[in-house]
């Protein structure tokens, strides 16, 4: 049976795999999911054999049903290869109680990379697929790492513009130079005068109008998305979570069909949700373990049942996660009403309307596989300081979130057993200061530079390319608008 997308709020939408990736959000603004989660067919045997290439053919084939085989492997080949520095591609590393699997090893050094390599590949490949004569503008909103992973996957790729909005203020600043020293003529970078729930709130309504994409289309545009509501993001996801066990298996750490935890640093809800669909494919996962920061709107959610965005927005030191409407929830809350376009779509409605939803007792008796909780500041800060003292381990402070939440997590239900992989989101070197300043207080006084240089000498890890290649690089984007002149910035970029 071929697998079809649907939108989450519309039941009367189905179309293909590539029709999806090439439109990113659904005409209602609802998102795309699959009509039903595939099983793994390859068996943990065979998997355990295979590179990080085959594996994720062996998922992206069951998702990506309208690509050929060769076209798959190209874009496959294309995405993982020596533009991640090890040959691994998300190796896996054992620290004190925890298996991290560290997924930035990629261009830019966050887990973004994982799937923002490949999209490019797959969305000209659903262009072509689809008669496509329009270039693709890719509209991103970033809190920080999306948007710099965005950026160097689809420099210079022909047929393709990018623009992408991030908050002026709520980026660390090796995420900001990173990002304002893009090259690429087709690249286009603006912080706006908000939050990064106001940017893409900004981007969705952009995306939703229909007289823009009139005159686009007049100028030979057409929109699409590189954020993770984008299934040619959540895929490629899916992959790491079956490498990672497959190793684990293929390394005798677990027995076959023994079952893991998974531990996700969370914001827009794209990489748990995932680790969610690789276990309803049949990977052997016991808990999905959403780990917030002080942001902990998911938390409350998985407590109470109602989600509510009506609360203060706290800038914290894992950004990435600095999140209110955490998007790709709308996928799960889809999934639990039944596969029901019609009482997802009136949940959403409340939550634009009032900020605020509250799923049944019966939805939410079906989140049994999830454990959230959160840690503050304080709790992120000696995460990162006690692993690091206890094993010589540096984490950011995205995976110190997870990593708290991990410990939490095992007070709270006494299972100290079950062996735990946790998502290290982001190498430790992008968020340099915060991560010195955790281990101790004398790093305060050090330019930015002189603690990525301490951090390679204390961590014995060398410092990453993505990195080096900031130090002297020139910033070529220097646009700053308001919230409500988006729409006129991308006109601008595109001269129409
Ligand atoms: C994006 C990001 C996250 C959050 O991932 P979601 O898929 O949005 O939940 C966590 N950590 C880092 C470093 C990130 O860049």
């Amino acid at each position: 049976m071929e697998l079809m997308y649907a939108s989450t709020r519309d039941a009367e939408e189905k179309v293909t795999a590539s029709y999806a990736i090439l439109k990113g959000l659904a005409k209602d603004g609802g998102l795309y999911v699959p009509s039903f989660i595939p099983s793994l067919e390859t068996d943990m045997d065979t998997l355990s054999k295979m590179s990080y290439q085959e594996t994720a053919y062996e998922v992206l084939k069951l998702f990506l049903t309208d690509f050929t085989e060769e076209e798959l492997k190209h874009c496959i080949n294309a995405a993982y290869d020596s533009k991640f520095d090890t040959e691994e591609i998300a190796p896996l590393v054992y620290a004190d109680d925890a298996y991290y699997l560290e997924l930035f090893h990629g261009p830019t050094i966050a887990f973004k990379d994982m799937a923002l390599s490949i999209l490019p590949h797959l969305l000209i490949t659903a262009a072509r697929k689809n008669q496509v004569k329009n270039d693709i503008v890719i509209l991103t909103a970033t809190s920080g790492d999306t948007g710099k992973a965005a950026l160097a996957g689809f420099a210079d790729v022909e047929g393709t513009k990018i623009i992408v909005f991030y908050p002026k203020n709520g980026v660390s600043p090796i995420q900001e130079k990173q990002m304002v020293t893009q090259k690429g003529e087709n690249t286009f970078v603006v912080g706006i005068h908000g939050n990064f729930d106001q940017a893409q709130t900004g981007v969705k309504e952009m995306f939703s109008d229909v007289a823009l994409a009139k005159e686009m289309d007049a100028a030979g545009y057409q929109f699409s998305s590189a954020n993770s509501i984008n299934i040619g993001r959540l895929v490629p996801q899916i992959a790491y979570y079956v490498y990672a066990y497959a190793k684990m298996y293929a390394n005798g750490v677990i027995a076959k069909d023994e079952k893991i935890n998974i531990v996700v640093p969370t914001g827009n809800f794209g990489n748990i949700l995932a680790a969610f669909y690789a276990k309803n494919m049949g990977l052997p996962v016991a808990k999905l373990i959403c780990a917030s920061n002080e942001n902990k709107v998911l938390y409350d959610f998985f407590s109470t049942g109602k989600y509510d965005k009506n609360r203060e927005f706290v800038l914290t030191s894992s950004p990435s996660m600095d999140i209110l409407i955490s998007s790709n929830l709308e996928r799960l809350i889809y999934q639990i009403a039944g596969a029901s376009a019609e009482k997802n779509a009136e949940l959403m409605k409340s939550l634009s309307a009032t900020g605020a939803y509250e799923i049944t007792p019966e939805m939410k008796e079906q989140l049994s596989d999830f454990y959230g909780n959160y840690t503050d500041e304080a709790e992120t800060a000696e995460t990162i300081r006690e692993l690091y003292q206890k094993t010589g381990y540096l984490i950011d402070t995205h995976t110190a979130v997870a990593a708290g939440v991990y410990h939490k997590y095992k007070k709270d239900t006494g299972d100290t057993e079950t062996k735990t992989v946790i998502a290290s989101t982001a190498s430790p070197f992008k968020f340099t200061r915060s991560v010195m300043n955790a281990i101790d207080g004398k790093y305060d006084s050090f330019g930015e530079f002189e603690l990525v240089d301490e951090m390679s000498k204390i961590g014995n890890v060398p410092i990453p390319q993505a990195i080096e290649e900031i130090r002297t690089a020139k910033v070529r984007h220097e646009t700053v608008c308001k919230v409500e002149e988006m729409p006129q910035e991308v006109k601008r970029f595109l001269g129409i």
